[in-house]
């Protein structure tokens, strides 16, 4: 008899789940608690899986080998509960798909920065000419680049949540960008759990694998000084320092890999900001030791286009910038924002606080920050915190009202930031529905 696979959530990471483990002659179904969107529901049917919607049917649910449950699915959800309690496995789709992937698997995590650096990475191997594929958590599932396609390279975006699902996938080059608090509620309010889930991404690793990671971050060297690894360490920083595989001298990048290479200015990345040179630098090394070559790597970090709602600029009316920030759902990423800007900014802030401590703001806030609008159905943390700290603050509930607040309360010369720092759940859909709303918005003034 086949094995059985269930797969819990109809989404990118479920139904390329089920493509591949339906390729592979499992007995497949899957099952969302929730409405299936269309376009995966005709993938589906295309594929001939079993499906249901709106409902978890037990009985078969708990007969599976093996379960492949989404990212955004909790432990606490009650059909999580039920299968621990029967001891079936359940694994992340990253986990499945790469039992049958044959590439290299290059794997970024980290708090902050995700996104940009596989982009980057995408970019340049693709510049290179290599036969690569972008995957995970930035939007296309590993597992439908695995069933679909056979790639030398697969650039693999992983968060938390799908890291907490992988037990014996090994990275082949591990990317560990930062790690600061996020999700806590999904950690049992504990630092550590989340720690301990970001690096899982090195687990498994052996001599012949490598872990680039930002040297300046006190969580990840703590952790990394815990015990004695095998992997290659390969950490960079801005600053000269002894050790490090990249960093920067007299303003050029510099990676010291076999030999010591001078790859560009930093002035010439495309991306603009310490947080964006941290980036960079990342997807350098990660170039370096893939062996490509030091001109397209330059070329690549300069021509790079950016990624939508990531320190975004809109427009300028009447003088006024518009910046979409719109993925600065914590802290951290907004921190950075706020501190490569000019000063005077009107900085728009709110949504849904996943246990924020705003306090980390304060130095930056008071230096940059002229009036805070405040954008979310419960405002009072964000007033609270900084009503002694910044002159103005205004309280609105919708997109249009907040950019229009901002607007008036703009000079020619400044800037409006929207880097809210929160989910944005409580007034729209996604933080891409929240910063597409933003852009409009501006655009109608
Ligand atoms: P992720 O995929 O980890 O969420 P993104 O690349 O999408 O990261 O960026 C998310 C937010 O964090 C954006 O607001 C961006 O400006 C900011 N950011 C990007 N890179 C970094 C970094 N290395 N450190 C801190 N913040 C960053």
């Amino acid at each position: 008899m086949n094995k059985k696979i269930v797969i819990l959530g109809a989404g990118e990471s479920g139904v390329g789940s089920a493509v591949l483990a339906q390729k592979h002659g499992f007995d497949v179904f899957v099952s969302d608690k929730g409405q299936i969107k269309e376009y995966y529901r005709e993938l589906l049917e295309k594929y001939r899986i079993k499906w249901e919607e709106g409902t978890h049917n037990e009985s078969i649910i708990l007969s599976a080998d093996e379960i492949i449950k989404s990212p955004g699915i909790p432990e606490s959800a009650p059909i999580i509960k039920k299968i621990r309690e029967k001891g079936i496995r359940v694994i992340s789709e990253i986990e499945f798909a790469g039992r049958y992937a044959k590439g290299i698997k290059i794997c970024i995590t980290g708090s902050n920065g995700k996104t940009t650096v596989t982009n980057l990475i995408y970019h340049i191997l693709k510049k290179a000419g290599m036969n690569a594929a972008m995957t995970g958590n930035v939007g296309n599932s590993f597992a439908m680049a695995v069933a679909e396609g056979s790639y030398d390279y697969y650039v693999i975006e992983l968060s938390s949540f799908q890291l907490d699902g992988m037990y014996e996938f090994k990275a082949d080059i591990a990317i560990l960008m930062n790690i600061t608090p996020d999700h806590l509620d999904r950690y049992d309010y504990k630092l550590q759990n989340y720690i301990d889930s970001k690096f899982r991404v090195i687990q498994n690793q052996q001599k012949d694998n490598f872990l680039i990671y930002w040297e300046g971050d006190p969580i990840i060297k703590t952790e990394l000084s815990r015990k004695k690894y095998s992997m290659t360490l390969l950490p960079f920083s801005d600053e000269i320092k002894e050790g490090m595989t990249a960093y920067i001298e007299n303003d050029e990048l510099i990676i010291d890999y076999q030999d010591k290479t001078n790859i560009m200015t930093i002035h010439d990345f495309a991306l603009k900001g310490r947080h964006n040179t941290y980036n960079s630098m990342a997807a350098a090394i990660a170039g370096k030791i893939l062996n490509i070559h030091k001109k397209v790597i330059r070329e690549s970090l300069a021509d790079f286009q950016g990624v939508e709602h990531r320190l975004e600029p809109v427009i300028t009316v009447c003088g006024i910038n518009f910046i979409n920030d719109s993925k600065a759902t914590n802290v951290n990423s907004t921190w950075y924002a706020i501190e490569c800007m000019e000063n005077n900014i009107i900085w728009i802030v709110g949504g849904i606080d996943k246990g924020n401590d705003y306090s980390e703001l304060f130095p930056v806030v008071k230096k940059k920050v002229k009036a805070i609008v405040c954008l979310g159905k419960d405002n009072k943390k964000i007033v609270e915190a900084f009503k002694d700290k910044v002159p103005t603050i205004v309280e609105t509930t919708t997109m249009e009202e907040a950019v229009r607040a901002s607007y008036y309360l703009a000079k020619k010369g400044e800037t409006v930031l929207l880097s809210p720092a929160c989910a944005s759940f409580d007034l729209f859909k996604n933080y891409e529905d929240r910063g597409r709303q933003f852009k409009q918005a501006v655009r109608n003034l």
